[in-house]
């Protein structure tokens, strides 16, 4: 307890506080730079998704990594658009195969991952993989995870490090690499939700996905949870009543980007870390 709160007053001495949302101009809580998020979850990428390798596990049918690093490439090019700086992240998406888990993630610094679950069992079509990676990518261009990760760290990190290991028994994780890892898997604010509908669909109809398979992607989403374990996109992902209806009226605003009408983006660019 004692190393754990001298830890924690360490970083919180040496950090800032607060930090404002680089593409929305929220401000959020940070005691972790975004800097500092990127080179955590790079680390914690890494050992996460080194024993699924090693059981072939990753990348296992070529066809379908194919389809999702063309899918996630054509977002990664708009979403520099909406922050030019990350153009320098090391963009990384993996396909995990797993047909029991229907969830993705994008941790900070573009760290990608889609299970295969997600894809089959909503058979879903490009479209609606696109909104999925695309409202991953805007977690991630929103620092979104590193507002995790603080959360994470001021919280308790011996219930961080149970939560990580409980899943993963193999993964040796620590310190921040740890508040990565469990990032990924604590259930996002519903601001931060709103913020990544909003950034993701138009991401995605800027990258010429239909901004309708928003809506029936949820639909499928609503119709398929509570069938998956605790680590599924609705565990990380709390769904509000009126999230279809909300996605629903963004769709024609959509449209204009969809059909490549317009270039005009919905939220003022803002460079830097806040
Ligand atoms: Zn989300």
């Amino acid at each position: 307890m004692l190393v754990r709160t001298a830890t924690l007053i360490a970083l919180m001495l040496s950090i800032v506080g607060c930090a404002t949302n680089p593409v929305t101009g929220r401000s959020q809580f940070m005691i972790i730079s975004e800097k500092q998020a990127i080179s955590a979850s790079s680390e914690a990428y890494v050992k996460m998704l080194a024993p699924l390798d090693a059981k072939g596990k990753i990348d296992s049918d070529p066809a379908l990594a194919a389809k999702v690093n063309q899918i996630t490439a054509r977002l990664i090019a708009q979403a520099i658009k909406f922050r030019p700086e990350t153009q320098t992240w090391d963009w990384r998406v993996k396909v995990i195969d797993d047909p029991e888990t229907v969830n993705a993630f994008c941790m900070a610094g573009g760290k990608m991952a889609i299970y295969s679950g997600l894809i089959l069992k909503l058979q879903a079509s490009d479209d609606e993989i696109a909104q999925v990676m695309g409202h991953e990518i805007a977690h991630a261009l929103s620092a979104h995870t590193s507002e995790q990760m603080s959360v994470a760290l001021a919280t308790d990190l011996a219930v961080t490090a149970f939560a990580v290991t409980r899943d993963e028994p193999g993964v040796a994780l620590a310190g921040a690499s740890l508040a990565a890892a469990l990032a990924i898997k604590l259930p996002n604010s519903r601001v931060a939700e709103a913020e990544s509908d909003v950034i993701g669909i138009e991401l995605a109809a800027r990258a010429g996905y239909n901004p309708n398979a928003a809506v029936s992607l949820w639909e499928k989403m609503a119709k398929n949870s509570g069938s998956n374990g605790e680590f599924d996109f609705f565990s990380t992902h709390p769904a509000p009543a009126k999230r279809i209806e909300n996605l629903r009226k963004l769709v024609p605003k959509m449209m204009p980007y969809y059909l490549e009408k317009s270039t005009r983006p919905v939220y003022p660019l803002k460079s830097g870390e806040g």
